[in-house]
């Protein structure tokens, strides 16, 4: 998809703390506005203060009704205004699209790897399989800092539905680097058509890594979100 500048108007439904670090803010779908899982938005307030056109993955499925992101609690100026937003409050979207084809693929089997937060684009993506009984194998491998992994009660559901989608947890508060790679490699299937990362900066780089490097994955196979900022 070809990114696209745009000025869609946003109302916010509701929002919900999904975890001790992490929200959701629900908005009301913009009429007209199609989007496909994996899609990031540019999110704005209507006031320009503080400054937007920050980034964030749609972790709603486009077969539900409302648009949601999700996020990690923060101290940055747009993150404090975000998390006391009200239901009723109106945003904007400057932009949207996707990066390096981070969509699904029909007839492929594909791995996906998220680190932390980077659950919210494969939360879109089972979700809509999930709804659309779409029969594509999947295994998420999910990592988080701690036991605190967002959306995992909707996952393990899914998960029971679905007997395509597998997902495996990795908490890697007590790993070392090369720990972390020894649980890793073992679960990832070296077969899958695709890979698709997902999470902050340096997780994604060092995990694109150790599929090129240590697994032999071709580059042409993996698709990446990097999350700049965390
Ligand atoms: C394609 C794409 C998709 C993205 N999707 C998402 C997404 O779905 N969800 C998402 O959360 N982000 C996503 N991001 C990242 C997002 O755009 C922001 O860069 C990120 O959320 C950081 O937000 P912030 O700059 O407001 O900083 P903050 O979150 O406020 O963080 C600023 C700095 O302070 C640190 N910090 C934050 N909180 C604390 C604290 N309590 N105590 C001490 N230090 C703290 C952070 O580590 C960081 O170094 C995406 C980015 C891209 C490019």
């Amino acid at each position: 998809m070809v990114n696209k500048n745009v000025n869609i108007n946003l109302v916010v439904q509701s929002t919900a703390t999904i975890s001790d670090t992490c929200m959701s803010v629900f908005f009301e779908h913009p009429p007209g506005f199609v989007y496909e899982p994996g899609d990031w938005i540019d999110l704005n307030f209507n006031d320009g203060n503080p400054r937007g056109g920050i980034t964030y993955s749609l972790s709603s499925s486009p077969t539900e009704d409302n648009l949601s992101v999700t996020f990690k609690l923060g101290i940055s100026p747009f993150k404090k205004r975000l998390q006391s937003l009200e239901p009723n409050d109106t945003m904007f979207i400057s932009q949207y699209g996707n990066d390096y084809g981070f969509h699904l693929k029909e007839n492929r089997s594909s791995v996906l790897i998220a680190g932390g937060i980077g659950i919210a684009p494969f939360r879109s993506m089972i979700k809509e399989m999930y709804d659309t009984d779409n029969k594509n194998d999947v295994q998420l491998i999910y990592l988080n800092k701690d036991t605190a992994f967002v959306f995992a009660d909707e996952l393990s559901l899914w998960e029971k539905q679905l007997p395509n989608i597998n997902v495996k947890y990795i908490i890697t508060e007590q790993l070392s680097r090369k720990k972390r790679e020894k649980l890793l490699i073992p679960m990832i299937d070296k077969n899958a058509h695709h890979y698709f990362i997902a999470g902050p900066e340096a997780m994604v780089e060092s995990t694109e890594h150790l599929l090129i490097d240590d697994m032999g994955i071709s580059v042409k196979d993996i698709r990446i979100d990097s999350f700049g900022g965390y």
